[in-house]
């Protein structure tokens, strides 16, 4: 038998079982193509740092003794898509059996399902030994139910995977700590600065430039700051477990000017090409809690576990229960375009200009800043989801879709209905107020809702409830903003409706 064995840009995983053992039948293939740049406009140190992180691990199966062909962007004889570079291989060195591992995105299942079709020689897949639950846990755990809410999954994960346990209790005796977890930064409060990588990618953005891909953001090329291998995926890790963790809770929901990272662990990235397994993850969170257990509150502990093991891995069930169907929902029937300045940072909302700004130059921004600034604004604004969808999956280094879509259009949008939320993430000023240090300076004013200098997000934030009523009036958990609006005089409710009408002629002057 003579095998061929893809390998995608998001398989990274050098623990597999596929590579314990060196088997000169086997040859492992990688490639860099067109289909995959393009499918959305991606930020410059998306494809970057992808390319960089497949390129260092061909070598590093090549340094273990395994056969690898790697496809680079502009090789003369790359075919720009996995089905025909695959077809001229198995042809050329008559390859008699194609193995893959079970891709995340269902696009790429699909395709690869259809290719194994059309091939005349065997075929198998192998899982990608990444993941605490399968494809299909989630849908076997909520079976039958309408609401499939995040916490029950949590706590079935905890206890499987016997995590932060004592027998089948939680080990503190309590699951959820979210409300010790939610601290503005005092405003004298210095932050760790993040651990950076200066690595190199300059050869790599050639590349991409001379292949004339259209990509969005910015990058210091010859100082890239992600990790593009385990070794300094590693390296992160430790330094969020040594300097991060003990203020991660505390601070997850804070925001302030210029600094993009405060203590988040920025290992989305390593984690999704699956450099490193989320088990090891919280494995080492928790290793640093029983070596520091005076420094690091349990509530620190516990909020990220439950981001990891919880939500994460929530997202995935809920796409693969979902997809196809999840990327068309729109439930508000949105049908607004973006404004142009998403895509520039160029907005006198100081908040956004800062959220914005700081995903064109690092192509990252923490939970908060995508729900409650980008998000809440897009969803105030009556964006249609693909729209949204198509910047968030472009504009973030993390950015696959099985944790972009249901991220985006379910928890952020609402647009599933309420599969992932029980009511939509939206806010006027003064949430933003209350978690970030934006208002201050901002041209806008937080506390105005009409007029000049009104702050955007209070006008628009009624109107998306008086223009929805139909279909959040009766959810018990926003009842109490419907009675304020029904209390409210209507010479102000009319005022209100026609400052929010106004932004949204002028989205594009905001
Ligand atoms: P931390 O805050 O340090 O959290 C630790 C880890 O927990 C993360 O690395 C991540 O793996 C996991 N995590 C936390 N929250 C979530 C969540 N809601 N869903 C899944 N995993 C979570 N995450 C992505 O990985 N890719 C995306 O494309 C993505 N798109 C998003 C779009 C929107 C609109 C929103 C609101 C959130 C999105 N998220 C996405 C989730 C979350 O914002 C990022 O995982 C997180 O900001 C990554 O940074 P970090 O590693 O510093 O995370
Ligand atoms: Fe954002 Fe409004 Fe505050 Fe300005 S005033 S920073 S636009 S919330």
């Amino acid at each position: 038998k003579k095998t061929i064995r893809l390998i995608l840009g998001d398989q990274l995983n050098i623990n597999h079982s596929w590579y314990q053992t060196v088997e000169y039948s086997v040859t492992y293939v990688m490639m860099e193509i067109r289909s995959e740049t393009d499918y959305a406009t991606h930020h410059i140190q998306k494809i970057a740092g992808f390319f960089a992180a497949m390129q260092e691990f061909a070598n590093e199966l090549r340094k273990q003794k395994h056969q690898v062909i790697y496809f680079q962007l502009n090789d003369e004889n790359n075919l720009q898509s996995f089905d025909k570079n695959f077809q001229f291989l198995i042809k050329k060195e008559k390859f008699t059996h194609f193995d893959y591992q079970l891709p995340d995105e269902y696009r790429l299942d699909e395709l690869l399902k259809n290719f194994c079709n059309s091939l005349s020689i065997t075929t198998s897949v192998t899982d990608s030994e990444h993941f605490m639950s399968s494809r299909s846990e989630l849908g076997d755990f909520f079976e039958g139910k309408k609401i499939f809410l995040m916490e029950s999954f949590y706590h079935m994960m905890r206890k499987k995977h016997n995590v932060l346990m004592q027998g089948d209790k939680p080990l503190t005796g309590k699951w959820n700590y979210d409300g010790e977890n939610r601290k503005k930064l005092p405003k004298d409060h210095k932050p760790t600065p993040p651990l950076v990588f200066n690595n190199d990618v300059s050869e790599i953005v050639a590349e991409i430039n001379k292949a004339n891909i259209k990509t969005i953001g910015n990058v210091d090329a010859k100082n890239f700051v992600w990790p593009v291998n385990r070794t300094q995926s590693l390296e992160l890790l430790e330094f969020f477990a040594t300097e991060c963790l003990a203020l991660f809770g505390s601070y997850q929901d804070a925001m302030t000017p210029n600094e993009w990272s405060l203590y988040h662990a920025r290992l989305s990235f390593s984690m999704n090409c699956k450099l490193i397994s989320p088990l090891e993850v919280i494995n080492r969170a928790i290793q640093e809690r029983e070596n520091r257990p005076d420094e690091i509150e349990y509530n620190q502990l516990e909020g990220f576990v439950r981001q990891i093991i919880g939500w994460r891995e929530y997202m995935r069930g809920i796409y693969w229960n979902k997809m196809p169907d999840y990327a068309r929902m729109n439930y508000f029937k949105h049908e607004n375009k973006l404004p142009d300045w998403f895509w520039t940072g160029k907005t006198k909302m100081n908040c956004l200009k800062d959220a914005i700004n700081q995903s064109l130059n690092y192509g990252y921004a923490h939970h908060i800043q995508r729900l409650m600034i980008t998000g809440n604004f897009a969803l105030l604004s009556g964006i249609h989801p693909d729209e949204v969808d198509a910047w968030y999956l472009g504009i973030y280094i993390d950015a696959i879709e099985w944790v972009e879509i249901t991220n985006t259009r379910g928890m952020s949008q609402f647009a599933d209905g309420g599969i992932v939320g029980t009511k939509p993430y939206v806010s006027s000023a003064s949430y933003i107020d209350k978690m970030s240090h934006y208002c201050g300076s901002c041209y806008y004013k937080k506390a105005l809702k009409t007029g000049d200098k009104a702050c955007p997000f209070n006008s628009l934030y009624w109107n998306f409830y008086d223009k929805n009523e139909d279909k959040l009036g009766k959810n018990p958990r926003i009842g109490m903003m419907y009675n304020v609006w029904r209390k409210m005089q209507p010479e102000a409710k009319a005022e209100l409706l026609q400052q929010a009408d106004y932004y949204l002629k002028n989205i594009n002057d905001l």
